[in-house]
């Protein structure tokens, strides 16, 4: 049974979007680099452990409120302002900061340098750190059309990946949220997002993106992009429902917070804020490391996604 219904509006999807996001986050930061199976074995949500207390986001959700918040302010891509944001974070000592992105942001070299020069170094850069945090950016530029919204991911991604496969992942999701966001299917949109995708890269994505693809099939951890975004929409795929989704994708065990971030922000914007459960919301809180004592609730992230839907300049 689909709990999408023709009540559902495009604020409840963009707030899905954001709310859903955190909240996968949060359910699976217990779980990281932990087995399959093993959130399921415990039977309990939302409790946290693992050095989260119950209900804490991550670095995933604390990026994207970043760049969320800098869109707002700004009325549109201040790919400097991302940039300053994400250091001044950095800066505050981030429970969680993915290895890559931590020397991009603390090298010393400037916001449209780190990042390539950080790739032309180490030459793998194709993790799911800016996929993680794309749900905020993919609400604010899903009216900006496919190319628009596409373009806009690759900017903010390449702000700490050098890698381009990482780019094209991210402008992946940002797509599928967007066409999910107008009320359509995202699976349905597969075919034409894949051609939208930079010619090199399509062949790799169309492998974890076609619907006989199994996370069991892939050939990297899945806190590479490829089966990151690969999972999520399997996970979207095999399931009916909002917490059906997130709950698989943190059984897949791994980058379990970031795979269910993914995922929640996919099956967010699909099926609307009231498919996410209450028990998972209350205790939802954003801690901003770097930006004094600030915290976030579910009710400041519904209301930072419904801005972003609206305040949006296509
Ligand atoms: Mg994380």
């Amino acid at each position: 049974m689909t709990t999408t219904t023709t009540t559902t509006t495009r604020a409840d999807r963009a707030v899905g979007a954001v709310l859903g996001s955190a909240a996968g986050d949060a359910l699976g930061a217990p779980y990281e680099f932990g087995p399959p199976g093993q959130f399921g074995e415990r039977g309990e949500e939302m409790l946290g452990g693992g050095g989260w207390d119950p209900g804490e986001a991550t670095d995933d959700t604390q990026m994207a409120v970043l760049v969320g918040e800098s869109l707002l302010e700004h009325g549109g891509l201040e790919l400097p302002d991302i940039f300053g944001r994400f250091q001044q974070w950095a800066a505050g000592r981030p429970k969680d900061i993915g290895l890559q992105t931590e020397d991009v942001l603390t090298n010393g070299e400037p916001w449209d340098r780190a990042a390539a020069l950080h790739f032309r170094i180490n030459a793998r850069a194709a993790g799911n750190g800016s996929l993680m945090r794309a749900a905020t950016s993919a609400v604010y530029f899903a009216g900006a059309g496919r190319e628009g919204t596409m373009d806009a991911a690759r900017r903010i991604a390449a702000l700490t990946h050098g890698d381009r496969a990482a780019w094209e992942g991210t402008a992946v999701l940002h797509e599928l949220v967007r066409v999910a966001l107008d009320g359509a299917d995202p699976l349905a949109a597969l075919p034409a997002t894949l051609d939208a995708v930079h010619p090199r890269h399509r062949e790799r994505y169309a492998v974890v993106l076609d619907p006989a693809w199994h996370p069991d099939l892939a050939t990297e951890f899945n806190g590479a992009v490829w089966p990151c975004l690969g999972s999520a929409v399997w996970a979207l795929r095999t399931t009916s429902g909002f917490a059906e989704a997130v709950r698989a994708a943190v059984d897949l065990g791994g980058d379990t917070d970031t795979v269910a971030a993914v995922t929640g922000a996919l099956a967010g914007a699909r099926y609307g804020e009231q498919a996410i459960p209450d028990h998972w919301t209350k205790p939802l809180h954003v801690p901003l490391p770097g930006f004094g004592t600030r915290v976030l609730h579910a009710d400041t992230l519904r209301t930072l996604a419904r801005r972003l839907a609206s305040e949006a300049d296509a």
